[in-house]
């Protein structure tokens, strides 16, 4: 039995030396006799890695003093509702951009919890691109902008930080946290579900300015408050141990690989080398998404004969190439190439599209 090279978009692949260190330690880990899901998380051993690994989170984004890194559960999407439970006071508006799939289920998940304001949306125009910052219609009493820099689905990513003024901005970083480096002081809170770019599914990373912390004015449960989970060092219940530890794994597996400058420029090497074999395809590929909003992250392609999908799939698989098939929205072909997708697989992937291509052409 052998690995195989997977372009799955979530849960997706992780690092090979990653699971390779997790299989060693799994039975006996740190010498304690028993393995890291079966300590306790208030232990020594445990709050020794959930400090190491945030301390290596914090080195690798360079995450100013004034935020607290939490490790939370409910995937993103709980957060959806969770950060106008957090940021938004009774009566208060939130601006959304809206340029895909997810920022459009982030407005919707919170809009029993704030007045949901789309300030831009791309979608009338089949979310083919960003829309341009000067058509955004910002309200500046906004409690915060929301939007997502990667639109996991439809392949359509920000390759600038956009300017939102006084109003903190929120990110929903699932697919695209630690692609490269961010400057973290433009953003109020950026948030993260681990199973794209970071570990498992089950573990969230939430990163927030702490003066925003306070905000929370409306009555809950301290499970949903963000302070609460920020005083007791995000162990106001049983943590995601497992997912923690994995994400640590990877944080030090980042370090190794040269930390987030280094794979920006391989992300870029990836992403260039499919974008260029789609374009220069002479049209048997293609991808609709507008060069200067591609995603470096999830390239969705069609095929110009999709009656070609299944055997485009079968025979991919046959090659061992995992997990292609698009998103059942847009049909078509995916290939996430997260940073735990080396190049060669991409080149595996771009060698079996262009033999297809000839074969089928
Ligand atoms: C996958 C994804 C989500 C949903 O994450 P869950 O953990 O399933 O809630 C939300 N936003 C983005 C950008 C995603 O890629």
């Amino acid at each position: 039995m052998s690995r195989l090279w997977n372009f799955s978009a979530g849960p997706a692949a992780l690092p090979q030396p990653v699971l390779e260190r997790a299989q060693r330690e799994l039975l006996d880990w740190q010498g304690c006799g028993a393995s890291v899901m079966e300590l306790s998380h208030r232990g020594k051993l445990f709050m020794g890695l959930a400090r190491q690994a945030e301390a290596d989170l914090r080195e690798l984004l360079a995450i100013p003093e004034n935020y607290a890194v939490l490790f939370l559960q409910g995937g993103a999407t709980q957060h959806f509702a969770q950060i106008p439970m957090n940021l938004a006071g009774e009566g208060d508006s939130a601006d959304y951009i809206v340029t895909g799939h997810w920022g459009e289920k982030a407005a919707s998940e919170a809009a029993p919890y704030v007045k949901v304001n789309v300030a831009a949306s791309s979608k009338g125009e089949n979310y083919l691109r960003v829309p341009p910052r000067e058509t955004w219609q910002l309200d500046p009493r906004s409690a915060y902008v929301h939007y997502t820099p990667n639109e996991t689905i439809h392949g359509v990513e920000f390759h600038d930080i956009p300017e939102v003024g006084d109003v903190p901005l929120v990110a929903d970083m699932s697919s695209d946290i630690l692609s490269g480096p961010i400057d973290v002081s433009k953003f109020g809170l950026i948030y993260a579900g681990a199973q794209k770019n970071i570990g498992p599914s089950g573990l969230v990373i939430l990163i927030i300015r702490r003066d925003l912390l306070e905000r929370a004015s409306r009555p809950m449960a301290r499970i949903f408050r963000y302070a609460d989970h920020a005083a007791n060092d995000s162990m106001l219940n049983t943590p995601n141990t497992w997912g923690w530890y994995l994400a640590g794994l990877t944080f030090e597996w980042l370090k190794e690989q040269g930390g987030l400058v280094a794979m920006r420029e391989r992300n870029v090497a990836k992403a260039t080398l499919l974008y260029d074999a789609i374009d220069g395809s002479g049209g048997f590929y293609r991808n609709p998404i507008e060069h200067g909003s591609r995603s470096r992250m999830n390239v969705p392609f069609t095929l110009h004969y999709s009656a070609l999908d299944a055997d485009f799939l079968k025979e991919s698989e046959a090659a061992g190439l995992l997990a292609l098939k698009g998103h059942k929205a847009l049909g078509g072909m995916r290939a996430s190439i997260y940073n735990a997708v080396p190049l060669e697989a991409v080149q595996a992937l771009v060698a079996f599209m262009q033999d297809f291509a000839k074969r089928h052409g």
